[in-house]
């Protein structure tokens, strides 16, 4: 049986999801069985012309990790899917808008100025901004166009599948490699995850109805081991969130932050994790229940985290 063609390709991240795709470890050799790498700019040396050059569906699956925020990024997903019988969109930026997609609450100008301009390490006197393209005595110098917005894969070219997670665990990415490797691939348009529910279901702190008069950023106290975090005051997304990771965080004592994203059937995770923390509000006096959501630090970033792009807010309004 002919070997499949691999793809992997990495727009707007961080290349942790690189790392998640090696954490399979030993199951490399599995797959390095059956399938040839074509085309992984982080690992291998494969020009972009050479991808130019294959054939229509020539390449059997495309792993795809990264937001959407340049030309460069959005002309790669659409090659991508051109030469690809099956793209699948690996990871939370490339499912969701993922921390990049954070940058949706502003615009060009205000992300070039910080950048640039107003970061007290940058000495820019001139305040000379990136050009899309600049006439050098060797020649031209082109740069992608920055976009002002960024979008998911899905919101950019058609994907079949999604594999969540900020990087996706081990067990996330080898049950999408294992489902591509037997030909076993569920209906298109499936969020490959191990669990269907909430990281709730998979975390084994207790749940005891508890209600909070404040809320904690993760330094200002040691959690007892036992108790669910967000009854104990910590913004845990876990309630909000799909399952299938193993819950790694709220067992090491840390809030799960939403890297899976919304769990089925959930439109906005934002929005629903919203409607938990405010559950857990132990007051129904208006005065005191401001001052305890005063306590959260960063709300839109926080309920937003990997899923503004997609969200029902997907950016901000600004004149
Ligand atoms: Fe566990 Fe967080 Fe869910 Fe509480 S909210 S049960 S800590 S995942
Ligand atoms: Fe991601 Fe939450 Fe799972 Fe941690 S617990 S890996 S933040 S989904």
């Amino acid at each position: 049986m002919p070997k499949l063609k691999l793809a992997l390709y990495w727009a707007s991240s961080c290349g942790g999801c690189e790392i998640g795709q090696l954490q399979i470890g030993t199951k490399l050799l599995q797959l390095a069985a059956v399938a040839d790498i074509v085309f992984w700019p982080v690992a291998i040396d494969v020009k972009y012309k050479d991808v130019e050059a294959m054939p229509d569906k020539s390449i059997d699956v495309c792993l795809f990790n990264g937001s959407i925020r340049t030309s460069e990024q959005e002309h790669m997903a659409k090659m991508l899917r051109d030469k690809s019988n099956v793209l699948i969109s690996y990871g939370a930026c490339a499912c969701n808008g993922g921390i990049p997609g954070l940058a949706n609450f502003y615009n060009r100008d205000m992300i070039f100025n910080r950048a640039y301009i107003e970061t007290p390490s940058t000495d820019n006197a001139g305040k000379t901004m990136p050009q899309t393209s600049f006439q050098s005595p060797q020649g031209v110098l082109t740069l992608p166009e920055f976009y002002e917005t960024v979008r998911s894969l899905a919101q950019t070219v058609d994907v079949d599948y999604f594999v969540p997670g900020c990087p996706p665990e081990e067990r996330t990415t080898w049950l999408a490699l294992e489902a591509l490797i037997e030909g076993k691939l569920p209906p298109k348009g499936t969020v490959i995850s191990n669990n269907v529910k909430a990281v709730c279901d998979d975390c084994p702190r207790k749940k005891n109805v508890k209600k909070v008069k404040s809320f904690y950023r993760t330094f200002q106290m040691v959690p007892e081991p036992e108790t669910c975090l967000l009854e104990q005051g910590l913004i845990c997304a876990g309630i909000a969130t799909r399952g299938g990771c193993g819950a790694p965080c709220p067992q090491a004592n840390m809030p799960c932050t939403g890297c899976y994203g919304a769990p089925e059937g959930v439109i906005d995770q934002g929005a629903h994790l919203l409607g938990a923390v405010a559950s857990v509000i132990d007051s129904t006096d208006p005065d005191e229940i401001k001052s305890i959501i005063d306590n959260i630090s960063d709300p839109a970033g926080t309920f937003y985290r990997y899923s503004l792009p997609v969200s029902l807010l997907r950016r901000a309004k600004i004149k």
